[in-house]
C-alpha cells in the first residue's frame, strides 16, 4: 500500500522527448515548480522522489511530479 501510484522512469520520458518535470505540492497549497530531470537516473520512476519533495511554501512533504512537455524557454531566444 502506497499514497503514491508507480509512474513511469526517468528514462522512459527522456524516451518521449521530454527533459523536464512540473512539481506540484502534494498538498494542493498551488504551489508548482519546474525542473530539469537530465540529473535523475534513466532508471528511477517520477514516484521514487516524490516523496522525498518539500514544498517551499506550505512545508509539507510529498509531491506529485509529472512530465513536462512545454518547458518554459530559457536562455537565448529561438
Ligand atoms: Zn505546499
Amino acid at each position: 500500500m502506497t499514497p503514491y501510484p508507480q509512474k513511469i522512469t526517468f528514462g522512459e520520458m527522456r524516451e518521449m522527448g521530454v527533459r523536464g518535470v512540473l512539481i506540484y505540492c502534494g498538498h494542493r497549497c498551488g504551489h508548482r515548480t519546474e525542473a530539469n530531470a537530465d540529473g535523475w537516473p534513466d532508471d528511477l520512476r517520477l514516484s521514487d522522489v516524490e516523496p522525498k519533495f518539500v514544498c517551499t511554501k506550505c512545508g509539507r512533504r510529498g509531491a506529485e511530479i509529472r512530465p513536462n512537455h512545454n518547458p518554459a524557454k530559457m536562455g537565448t531566444g529561438g
